[in-house]
């Protein structure tokens, strides 16, 4: 395992210490599944060119977690795809709690929470982060190609009466939820539910005549909606808060890169089973 790492991480710098590379690995995400149910626009397949056969299994994961252990992880990731489509993963959830104590975070389109949350619990994941780029139904048709927001809304209600902590994930769309109205009305919607909302510019990793009709600064976009964001000591995310909702920027991945360490010390697994570099696939 140790090797392998080295050769994942052979560009990189690494502390020596007693004559061994001592690596510190403090996050997994885990691209559990290729297949979603949606078809959002922009989405790039976690910077994954082609769709990777899904053939990773529980005990693969398992495995996996249980040597990194070794590495300083504190922090699994479960993304798709879709994860909720991941069949196995009320055991996988469970034996990940068993044989460690990593905080468990879920990312997720939502349409599925209803069906699955016999599934999931509060005890055991830490945040569920749920994408929700507008609360305008033909838009988010526009953007998922699907019908499925009241699916979305529902499950996050049945996320807030289990009392699990949740964050909604915003990608700021030019012309499509960048008016001063719609922002608010997520906030609104957000601080009523108490659930945190992330803003997230769009990935320069789509085709790039989207990416040119839909990318809009997100400093811009949200400066003129009247919000006021300030550093956050701890992961220099810019944030503010109203009442008990957390509502954060996310800039693009090369400026996350740049001011965060620990996040660009992660590793991948692919739906394959290939671990790769956090940010460089
Ligand atoms: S929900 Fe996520 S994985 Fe599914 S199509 Fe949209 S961006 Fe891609």
């Amino acid at each position: 395992m140790k090797q392998y790492l080295c050769e994942t991480f052979e560009n990189r710098e690494y502390e020596f210490n007693s004559g061994k590379y001592e690596f510190k690995i403090p996050s997994l995400r885990v691209s559990l599944i290729s297949r979603c149910n949606e078809g959002c626009f922009y989405c790039h397949n976690e910077g994954i060119s082609k769709k990777l056969p899904s053939t990773i299994q529980t005990g693969d994961i398992i495995n996996t977690i249980y040597l990194l252990r070794d590495y300083g992880l504190k922090k699994v990731k479960f993304t798709g795809g879709e994860p909720l489509l991941f069949k196995d993963l009320k055991n996988l959830l469970y034996k990940i709690k068993h044989i460690t104590d990593v905080d468990i975070f879920i990312t997720t389109n939502g349409t599925l929470l209803r069906r699955r949350i016999k599934d999931l619990s509060p005890n055991i994941i830490n945040k569920m982060s749920v994408s929700l780029d507008t609360l305008d139904p033909y838009v988010y048709k526009f953007i998922t190609g699907k019908n499925f927001l009241d699916e979305v809304l529902s499950g996050l209600d049945i996320l807030k009466k289990n009392g699990y902590r949740v964050e909604i994930d915003s990608i700021i769309l030019k012309g499509l939820n960048t008016a001063k109205k719609s922002i608010n009305y997520l906030i609104e919607y957000c601080v009523k539910n108490e659930f945190d909302l992330q803003f997230i510019e769009l990935s320069g990793a789509i085709d790039n005549h989207l990416y040119l009709k839909y990318y809009a600064d997100p400093n811009e976009i949200l400066q003129n909606a009247g919000l006021d964001f300030k550093n956050d000591d701890t992961n220099d995310r810019q944030f503010f808060k109203i009442k008990n909702s957390r509502i954060t920027l996310c800039r693009n991945v090369s400026d996350v890169c740049k001011s965060s360490g620990e996040r660009c010390g992660g590793l991948r697994l692919l739906p394959n089973g290939i671990i790769k570099n956090f940010y460089y696939l």
